[in-house]
């Protein structure tokens, strides 16, 4: 069947606010922030912000990957790491304050979150002219080319893209993160590889909510906005809306709300009809039908939430339990339990390497057991979920101690409950991650000024946000010959002792 699932629509900044009507919410507006303030020890994901060139560390390469009234994406090689990422360049002089002011949101809030289906962030630049935030890159094309080369999905492809969109959407929510704009476009292939992973990208229009306190930005584009988004009233269930779009699309190969304009489209999204009537619909099971139903729900308050989204019949009936791999499951159980406390500057070095030079491959099979052991799929592993998976493996009072142990060492950021990456720091076999190779390329990314030694100011600009004294007392516990730097070999010493 061919599709008939429409344009592509345009792209963000500019376009989306489709009153042009500011946030009149009374949460605190976004200022540009220096996102520095995160980047400090405590937290994963070392983003630093950096004025200056970005062509020093990185190759630009042409044709730009996907453009927009902001400027470009363009794919690029990380210099001396060789790692293929990709840039979103914003030209300043032709953007306005608020959608500047949209970017900084969407590096803040891209910074905070840490979930296998949300696009990471690795770094963020900006000169005289322009903005650069620099992601991991996806080479596998967007949702929208698949649709589009094949019409309609089964019940089970379509199942397993639901999963994974709901899973990020549900982490989000328990982040007090709405998106406000999925759409196939919005959902890219990490690779072309038959099982690819989808990341969701654009967190531009994304916001932090408060529980109850309803949102009034008109945002999105038409064929995804939830109706009462167009009431200017409503919360992080129009994300559900769009989800119920999307998976509607999936299943027949075009939208429910379907007009010739903009305006007719909205006329039909605001009374909220739509049909399974035509033949694409025939084969579709009933709980494909309800499920979809259940997310196009007129009353958000109705509306089930991503959790039980999760959870829905159909879900289950149609994508595979992650497999429990037993042997997998104990080695990387048992390397979490010989992650012990490390000094803070190996710590800090590690969590870098494991973030900015880790392949996808060498995280791949983590990722499976973080999975199998996240059962309510938040996207986190509370103790409870850890206690379970321990269990498993061993008995059941060392499982308890175990888990209150590795809870102290693991649970960096004091969140309560384990992360993605603070579970890949902890899992990942580190005799493959520290190689000699590695470890000199991350020597050669701190040595800035390329003086052969690391020194104080040149750690401080990369972990920004700690004490000058930490750092001292830092580099005086490895510095052997008391030059106050840490020279290469000073750093291979350092870092051989977290095997
Ligand atoms: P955005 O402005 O974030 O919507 O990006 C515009 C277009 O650039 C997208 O529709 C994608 O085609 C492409 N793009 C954005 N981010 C990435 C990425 N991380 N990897 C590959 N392509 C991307």
């Amino acid at each position: 069947m061919g599709s008939c699932y429409g344009k592509r629509s345009q792209s963000d900044y500019g376009t989306q606010n489709i009153d042009n009507q500011p946030e009149t919410d009374n949460s605190s507006p976004q200022k540009f922030q220096h996102i520095d303030e995160q980047a400090c020890l405590g937290n994963l994901i070392i983003t630093n912000e950096k004025v200056g060139l970005i062509t020093k560390d990185y190759t630009l390469l042409n044709p730009p990957l996907g453009s927009g009234a902001y400027g470009e994406v363009r794919k690029a090689i990380h210099k001396s790491t060789n790692m293929m990422r990709a840039v979103k360049i914003i030209h300043k002089a032709q953007t306005s304050m608020e959608e500047q002011e949209r970017l900084m949101n969407e590096v803040k809030i891209l910074q905070k979150l840490d979930h296998p289906n949300i696009i990471k962030i690795h770094e963020f630049y900006q000169d005289e002219s322009f903005f650069y935030i620099v992601t991991e890159l996806c080479t596998g094309g967007d949702l929208f080319d698949k649709l589009s080369q094949e019409g309609s999905l089964s019940e089970k492809k379509a199942a397993e893209i639901m999963k994974q969109i709901l899973s990020a959407i549900n982490y989000c929510h328990n982040e007090k993160i709405v998106h406000r704009d999925l759409k196939p476009e919005n959902l890219l292939y990490e690779s072309d590889k038959e099982n690819s992973m989808l990341k969701i990208i654009d967190f531009g229009t994304s916001k932090e909510f408060v529980p109850k306190q309803k949102l009034n930005q008109k945002l999105g584009i038409t064929t995804y906005i939830a109706p009462e988004v167009l009431k200017r009233k409503y919360d992080e269930k129009c994300d559900i809306w769009s989800c119920g779009v999307i998976l509607y699309i999936l299943l027949c190969g075009y939208p429910p709300f379907d007009a010739r304009s903009e305006g007719r489209i909205m006329e039909k999204v605001s009374k909220g009809v739509y049909s399974f009537d035509s033949q694409e619909w025939e084969e579709v099971t009933k709980e494909a039908k309800e499920f979809v139903r259940k997310m196009l729900q007129f009353e958000p308050n109705k509306r089930i939430n991503a959790q039980q989204a999760l959870n829905d019949p159909w879900i289950k009936r149609f994508t595979n339990p992650t497999e429990f791999d037993r042997p997998l499951m104990t080695e990387v159980l048992t390397n979490m339990r010989k992650f012990t406390k490390q000094q803070k500057l190996q710590e800090a070095v590690f969590k870098f390497i494991v973030v900015q030079l880790a392949t996808k491959e060498e995280k791949a099979e983590l990722l499976k057991i973080f999975q199998c052991l996240d059962t309510n799929q938040d996207g986190k592993l509370s103790k409870q979920e850890l206690l379970v998976g321990y269990s498993k493996v061993m008995k059941p009072i060392e499982a308890a101690e175990e888990v209150n142990c590795i809870f102290q060492q693991v649970d960096k950021n004091n969140s309560g409950s384990i992360d993605y990456t603070e579970f890949v720091v902890a899992t990942i076999d580190r005799q493959q991650l520290l190689s000699k190779q590695r470890l000199q390329v991350t020597f050669h990314m701190f040595d800035k000024d390329k003086s052969g030694s690391i020194t104080i100011d040149e750690l401080k600009e990369i972990f920004s946000g700690i004490p000058e004294e930490m750092w001292k007392q830092v580099v005086q516990d490895f510095d052997s010959n008391s030059d106050g730097q840490i020279s290469l070999e000073e750093f291979f010493a350092m870092m051989k002792k977290i095997d």
